[in-house]
Parts: structure tokens; sequence; C-alpha cells
């Protein structure tokens, strides 16, 4: 009864909601950029007014990067945090887009409205969500509906550098039962999603020396050992031939999928031939005992992302080079040891090398993955809601890249992340003429209001 109420609240205000993010939308906050400072900072001000006229007690927090804003307001029943990012990507190239990325504006497609702008989906979008369901609670109720926490950041996308120090400072603030994290999308841009796995990833550059200079082929070719050779021996040999990763201990701390959670992998019908033919593939290069759903979400990886020696420049060159690189990435999962692993690939690169030869490692980055138990009863009650809001079974998912703030939340504050977003694939989050389908930020706000509902 009272949800209908917020819900049909929700519906009627819906054209105030869509004001309210188009004046956010126009404010020109690019985190990676100094020029865009003042917006940044105009930006945490907007929110700070914004969260106070639902009557959180919010104020913007200077770091030495830009603010971030926090807002509180107590009740009973569980805490929650909710955390999006305020800044934005850079706009360029500016010639791409169809209009003034800052100048956001309804437009009517063959899918339907969505809203056009620089930040609309990623995630000043997404953001508004949390906060207009927030709005619409308060004027139905006169209160929100528990103790809830606002935390919003303004350098996600510069690589969050005020963001650890800042929740390690604060941590007895910013501690609750549940962080609701808005930056995700849905799968397939159709089923409501809980991300609840994200995988980590681990970088190795490594350089082989054989003889001490460039030689010519037609002098030592034959008896000189050529490092290219080694190196893409070495390189061949990281996969067997049914896909599996081979360096020693690798799968050590790799759950397999309980059960439930496999069911709703294979109620999500994933399409692999459609992903796979969008790239100009037909066939899955993974673990072939695995479904491709699972070597995206829940498997991990190895790949070479690059490799390079010798010439390569126009014409040809019988050089004999003496060193070959190359760049090995692995994406990791379940309690994977990103250091261990790194050791135990350096010590099957020594193990192969042949005499006279030598290897030098550089290490770039390891992040453990993460995943999130869904023991918590607050999951399945998320879950429920967004099926109802959706009309399609909602699921918990995985995520190929990297959510760093959800490991943060678990590690730094003890507090379980659950990551619930609305963008669409085609989105276009990171380029020219991004934008958030209309349908996305109403269900979406209604779908907050069905999980504070179904939380509190
Ligand atoms: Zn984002």
């Amino acid at each position: 009864m009272t949800l209908d109420a917020v819900l049909s609240r929700i519906d009627t205000d819906l054209p105030q909601a869509t004001e309210r993010l188009l004046e956010l939308l126009r404010i020109q906050s690019i985190s990676t950029d100094p020029a865009f400072a003042d917006h940044c900072q105009t930006a945490a001000d907007w929110l700070v007014s914004d969260l106070q006229s639902i009557g959180v007690t919010a104020e913007k927090r200077e770091t030495p990067g830009h603010p971030m804003v926090v807002g509180h307001v107590d009740g009973d029943g569980p805490h929650l945090l909710f955390y999006g990012h305020y800044d934005v990507q850079p706009v360029d190239p500016l010639e791409l887009w169809d209009r003034d990325p800052f100048d956001p504006q309804i437009e009517e497609t063959a899918k339907g409205p969505v809203i056009r702008g620089r930040g609309s989906s990623d995630d000043k979008g997404q953001l508004m969500t949390f906060v207009e369901a927030c709005r619409a609670w308060k004027s139905e109720h006169g209160s929100l509906p528990c103790r809830i926490t606002f935390f919003f950041e303004g350098e996600e996308e510069s690589g969050s550098p005020s963001l650890v120090p800042f929740m390690e400072e604060n941590a007895d603030e910013l501690k609750s039962d549940l962080a609701l994290i808005c930056d995700t999308g849905m799968f397939e841009s159709r089923v409501p999603s809980i991300v609840t796995m994200l995988r980590g990833l681990l970088g190795e550059e490594i350089t082989i020396t054989a003889p001490d200079k460039d030689l010519h082929s037609g002098m030592y070719g034959g008896v000189a050992m050529n490092p290219i050779r080694v190196l893409t021996r070495i390189l061949a040999s990281l996969h067997d031939d049914q896909g599996r990763v081979t360096v020693p201990g690798f799968y050590d701390g790799v759950p397999e999928l309980p059960d439930d959670i496999r069911q709703q992998w294979q109620g999500l019908a994933f399409d692999h031939g459609t992903f796979l033919g969008d790239v100009g593939l037909s066939k899955p290069a993974g673990e072939q005992d695995r479904t491709p759903i699972e070597m995206i979400w829940s498997r991990p990886t190895c790949d070479v992302n690059g490799i390079w020696g010798g010439y390569t420049g126009d014409g040809f060159k019988t050089v004999l080079p003496s060193k070959a690189h190359a760049k090995v990435s692995f994406r990791l999962v379940g309690n994977q040891d990103p250091h261990k692993i790194r050791n135990s690939f350096r010590q099957l690169v020594r193990d192969a090398l042949p005499a006279d030869c030598e290897v030098e490692f550089s290490g770039h980055g390891a992040s453990q993955a993460s995943t999130t138990e869904t023991t918590d009863p607050a999951f399945e009650a998320a879950r429920v809601a967004l099926t109802n809001e959706w009309n399609v079974p909602a699921a918990y998912v995985g995520c190929g890249g990297s959510i760093p703030i959800a490991g943060h939340f678990q590690d730094i504050l003890d507090t379980t992340p659950m990551l619930v977003g609305f963008g669409k694939d085609d989105d276009q989050i990171h380029s020219p003429n991004e934008k958030y389908d209309m349908e996305s930020f109403h269900k979406g706000i209604r779908s907050w209001a069905r999980i504070l509902d179904a939380l509190t």
C-alpha cells in the first residue's frame, strides 16, 4: 500500500526528476582535467544542496583532489550506504558528438526516449535514481525508511586517488550494513542484475635477452639462440589444448559455481553466437569444458596483450634480435592469490629458459577478484524487488572487468557491497553521444524504492 504511494509519486514527479538530472548534467565535472576542477566543486555543491532539500545532513568534504559528498539521515533498521560518482569522462573527440555534451536533452529514438549528454549513464543518471527514490519516499512518508549514508565521489573516472585514504580516515562514519553501488548495467540490456563477481587483474611484462647485441641472421642464424623463438615457445605453453592455463597452482582458490547461480545463468539464455558474432568470431576459445558465460564471469584467464622484438618496420631486415618482449595479463577469480600466481608464472618462464638466455620481469598491478556472498537475505530481497519492477527474473551476474570500489567496501569497511545498475549496452559511456534510457532512469528510481521497501 505505502510502496504503491511512493511508486505513483515517482511516476507523477518524473518530469521534475528529469529536470534535476539535466541540471546536474550541465555541470562540466570532468575529473581528470585540472581545468575543470571548479566544475567538480560546483557538482559537489549541487549535490549537497539537493540532498539537504530532502532532509539529509550533507556536506562537501575536501580531499587533496576533488571533494567527496557525504550525507546522513538517521533512522531505525539497517544502516544502508549508497555510493555513486559525480565526475565524468572527458568529452573529446568533440566533433563526434551530435550535440554539446554539456547541453543535455531528451531525445526520441526508435527504442524510446533517451537522456543524451556526458554523464547521463556514467554515473550521474544512475546516482540520481537513488536520490529520487529517497525524495519520493520522503514526500510520501515524511521521512526516509532507515538510516542512510550518501557517499558520492568525484574522482572515479581518474583513478580515485583520494578514495582509499578517505575511506580509511572515515571508516567509522562510512561503515554500514550494506553498501549499495549504482554504476553497473543490465545483462544484455534487459535482465535486471546484481553483480556479485568481479574478476581481479594481474599484469606482467617480460623481456628475454639472448645475444648481447642484434645479429645478422646470415652470419649467426642457426648457431645463435633467437629470443623470439624462446619467448613464443613459452607463451604458447601457457595454455593446453583444452584452453586450460598451465601455470602451476593457477587454479588454486578457483571456486566451482554454486548450483543456484549456475541455474540462474542458464536461465539468462546467453547467446554466445551473437556475442562473438558481433566481433567477427564464432567459437569460444576458453576452457572447453566451460560455458561461454562462465568463461567471461567466473573463470580465470591468461592473455598475451602485446608482443614485440626484432624488426617490425616496412620491408625486411634479416635481424637476429637480442631481445624479445611480451605483456601478459591474468584475470583472476575467487581466492586466487595474485602474488603467488606472479611468482609461479615467473618460475615457469625461468624453468623454460635455455642456456645463454636471461629474463627480466616487471609487474603491472595485482588485484584480487571480489566475490560477494549472497547469503545475506538482503540480496534475495533485492533480487525479488528488481524482478517485480522489470517483470524479468533478476539475476546475480559476474562482470569480466574490475570495479575497485566494491573491494574497498569489503576490505576497508567490512561492509558488503551490492552492485545494482540500470545502464544498457548501447549507452556509449566514456564515448561520444552518451545516453541513458528514460526507461533506465524511471524504472531505476522505482527499483530503488522497491529495494528500500524490501530491505526495511
Ligand atoms: Zn562509472
